[in-house]
């Protein structure tokens, strides 16, 4: 399926089925002032990695899709692209290095000390990609010639 992004600011947005039906939000660790406009992500696009949400991607990781831990109404869909460094400490299964990682980087961006919530909230969300992972990470260029 193609990924789904946002139409304003361009980044992959979180998938989540509750009572009203489904629906997209942003990544938690992403500060935006709108509220997201869904819209099929345009052919090529790549977006960020889905792990920090920063830098670009240069690899996919294999997910199964599964519900988030203590969100059981939000799920996360399809596989999950990673930037160079996040690659990195997911192949090298460094995942508490990649917590701090993506809890400095979302900090860094608000202008705020690192949030113990989110630190806490990534450790679980990153535990469960870990268990649903179904293999290794392949670069992104050998991807889109699938
Ligand atoms: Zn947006
Ligand atoms: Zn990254």
């Amino acid at each position: 399926m193609k990924p789904i992004i946002c139409k304003v600011c361009s980044r992959r947005l979180n998938h989540y089925a509750d009572e009203f039906g489904v629906a997209y939000a942003h990544p938690l660790d992403v500060d935006t002032n709108h509220e997201p406009e869904p819209i099929e992500a345009p052919k090529g696009w790549r977006g960020k990695c889905d792990f920090c949400s920063h830098d670009e991607p240069v690899s996919v990781l294999p997910v199964d899709d599964f519900r988030l831990p203590k969100m059981s109404n939000h799920q996360s869909l399809g596989d999950w692209a990673a930037c160079g460094m996040c690659a990195v400490l997911v192949e090298t299964g460094r995942w508490d290095s990649l917590v701090k990682r993506v809890a400095a980087k979302a900090a860094q961006q608000r202008g705020v000390p690192v949030d113990l919530i989110v630190a806490f909230t990534l450790t679980t969300l990153f535990d469960a990609v870990r268990k649903h992972t179904r293999g290794r990470l392949r670069p992104l260029a050998e991807e889109n010639e699938r």
